[in-house]
């Protein structure tokens, strides 16, 4: 992949290739932005565009030094990611005396930190002094979906590079090469992607429709306010679920249908449906789910995504949730 090459977020392209055709390319730079938008791919392409030997201004993507960069092989290219849940303080004095180095090979040496929101506060600390005087021939890219997670004094000595999600033709262009399925799922799994590239092409379309009939489920027994047993068997499934990423993705694709429901209410026009393929069932939910309860609900779900980083007791956040929304 190269700067040409790359598909979506194309400010952010312009801004890094214009800031290295002049020479200022900033040496802190934090990539904030949603999962499977392409951060990792373009802090990879700027590594590569920073060392290939044909010194363009871009990624040749053929030279020695883009191809081991591309096989994650470069040992100027350091990619820091957490080996236990969280990234250490041991970890970031580690990269502290390495990026003092000079670079083996290559011109520059590049570090990713990525997910940066990885670090606890200690760690974020012992990076200050390194994000604020960095090498001259040093770059920090730090990645990160949640960047509020990351100290305001952190934030602040890096530059930052918001990334969105894509399009819906760009998603299917870039799905198109690497996958073989039918056009249609294709497509299907871009729009059920959102934009996020990464994201469509782990999805699983048999797992996620598994996932989302639980979701379906809840909204069905939400849009009837008398059959509140769907609601509390649910919540104490979920309540059950062992892993917090299991629970947010519940939480990310109730969102997702709510978001329809409300398109449905607002401007009763299916084209611009995430879940097109379910379009009919929503439209014969949506009695149930006037505009008002959808924001109520969508509101109640993202302080639930909040209160999950203090390990909130989800069976009753879900519970309270569903039934108190028409009070
Ligand atoms: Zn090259």
């Amino acid at each position: 992949m190269s700067f040409s090459d790359q598909v979506g977020n194309q400010k952010v392209v312009a801004a890094l290739r214009g800031a290295m055709a002049e020479n200022r390319l900033p040496h802190a730079l934090l990539f904030a932005g949603p999962e499977g938008v392409g951060k990792r791919t373009l802090a990879l392409t700027l590594a590569k565009a920073l060392n290939c030997s044909r010194a363009d201004g871009d990624a040749c993507g053929r030279c020695r030094s883009c191809s081991k960069t591309d096989r994650e092989e470069h040992p100027d290219v350091l990619s820091l990611r957490p080996s236990t849940a969280q990234i250490k303080v041991g970890e970031i004095r580690e990269l502290n005396a390495a990026i003092q180095y000079r670079p083996f090979e290559g011109r520059r040496r590049i570090f990713l930190i990525d997910p940066a929101d990885a670090m606890n506060e200690q760690a974020q600390n012992a990076l200050l002094k390194t994000l604020e005087e960095p090498p001259a021939d040093a770059f920090l890219i730090l990645l990160s979906e949640r960047p509020n997670l990351l100290l305001p004094t952190v934030r602040s000595r890096c530059q930052r590079f918001t990334f969105s999600p894509l399009a819906q033709a760009d998603v299917v262009q870039l799905l198109k090469p690497k996958l073989t399925k039918s056009e249609e799922e294709i497509e299907l799994l871009a729009r059920l992607s959102q934009g996020r590239v990464g994201v469509a092409l782990d999805l699983d379309l048999a797992d996620y429709s598994r996932v989302r009939e639980e979701c379906l489920g809840l909204l069905a027994a939400l849009a009837e306010p008398l059959k509140v047993k769907g609601l509390l068997d649910l919540a104490a499934a979920w309540g059950r679920l062992l892993e917090r990423e299991a629970m947010l993705e519940r939480l990310r694709i109730l969102k997702s249908l709510l978001a329809d429901l409300a398109r449905l209410a607002i401007v009763h026009d299916r084209a611009v449906f995430t879940h097109e393929d379910i379009a009919d069932r929503l439209r014969a939910m949506s009695t149930g789910w006037t505009i008002q309860r959808v924001y109520r609900f969508s509101a109640r779900l993202d302080s639930i995504e909040r209160a999950l980083q203090r390990n909130v007791n989800r069976q009753l956040a879900l519970e309270y949730a569903g039934l108190t929304l028409d009070e």
